[in-house]
């Protein structure tokens, strides 16, 4: 009976790994037209400033609207995306849209792109962001890429060393999604960011742990020794913002201000004179 019940995990196993398989590859697929047809979009989430809530930059997001599956997060096709290569295609793509659409923003608004470490395996990122910056006329100081720890773990020496190139292009480099890796602190040393990204679990348990107010005050204290700016990723809530506030964060992003938009929707925004947040009533705690 033993042996019979294995079989039958064994098959159901299968099965399920079959489902899990086959769901890849239509999603591979589908993620394929999808990137020939253009059929993607890039929306924008604005990045404040902690005392003014003026908005400081746009991070740009990708945004898939499959035809029978709906919208599908970046978090599922992204990892799709570096496992068939198609990522290079796509990152390129994101770039020169997040450049061209930034380069209409009034002067001091910034663009914030996400890397993934497999573009740093591609031939040529550095040409790709250069071209990307001149095609559009973009200011270079403007642009802003944002990578994680993983770019920092793989092949470090030669990253660092892309990582240099790409400032001497002269856009800034951020750490995103900081304090979720094992090493963190030993990036900093590794490279001189511009901008590090505090992680949302982070700014998630401000009202609810001592620790997570303790381990932020920590890295805002840190950035501010070492003259980097300090985001606060996911900010939902009165209360984050002003515990955030509290602790000197410089910037802030989140739902409390705006979701990832579409372009025009991003553009009215940022040729307002104030972002609506900007006028709504306060919660007293603020
Ligand atoms: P990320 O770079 O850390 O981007 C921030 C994510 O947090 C976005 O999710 C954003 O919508 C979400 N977010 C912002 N504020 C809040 C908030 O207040 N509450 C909550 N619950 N969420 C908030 P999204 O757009 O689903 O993207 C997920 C991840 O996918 C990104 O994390 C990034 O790692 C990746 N990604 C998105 N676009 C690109 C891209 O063009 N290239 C690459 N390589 N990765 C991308
Ligand atoms: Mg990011
Ligand atoms: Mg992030
Ligand atoms: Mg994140």
């Amino acid at each position: 009976a033993a042996k019979a019940d294995g079989r039958r995990t064994r098959r159901l196993f299968e099965a399920a790994m079959d489902a899990a398989l086959q769901g890849r590859r239509a999603l591979e697929r589908d993620l394929r037209a999808a990137v020939a047809a253009e059929a993607l979009e890039v929306h924008f989430q604005p990045l404040v400033a902690a005392g003014s809530l003026a908005v400081t930059g746009c991070e740009a997001l990708l945004r898939w609207r499959h035809p029978e599956r709906g919208f599908v997060s970046p978090a599922e096709f992204i990892p799709v995306a570096e496992e068939t290569g198609l990522i290079a295609t796509l990152g390129e793509w994101v770039l020169r849209q997040a450049c061209r659409e930034a380069a209409g923003w009034p002067g001091g608004v910034r663009v914030a792109v996400n890397l993934s470490p497999v573009q740093f395996r591609t031939p040529d990122l550095v040409g790709t962001v250069a071209r990307a910056l001149a095609e559009s006329g973009l200011d270079p100081a403007r642009l802003e890429l944002e990578i994680t720890e993983q770019v920092m773990l793989e092949e470090s020496a030669a990253n660092v060393a892309v990582l240099h190139r790409l400032r001497d292009v002269g856009v800034r480099i951020a750490i995103d999604d900081f304090g979720t890796g094992y090493a963190s602190l030993s990036y900093l040393r590794a490279f001189p960011f511009d901008k590090i990204k505090i992680d949302r679990s982070f700014t998630m348990a401000l009202g609810r742990e001592a620790t997570a107010v303790a381990i932020v005050q920590a890295v805002i204290g840190l950035g501010a020794s070492l003259g980097i700016t300090t985001v606060a990723e996911g900010v939902e809530t009165e209360a984050q913002l002003a515990a955030l506030r509290r602790s000197g964060c410089g910037e802030m992003q989140g739902f409390l201000f705006s979701r990832p938009v579409p372009a025009a929707e991003v553009r009215r925004l940022v040729a307002a004179r104030k972002a609506p947040w900007m006028t709504r009533p306060r919660m007293a705690a603020a």
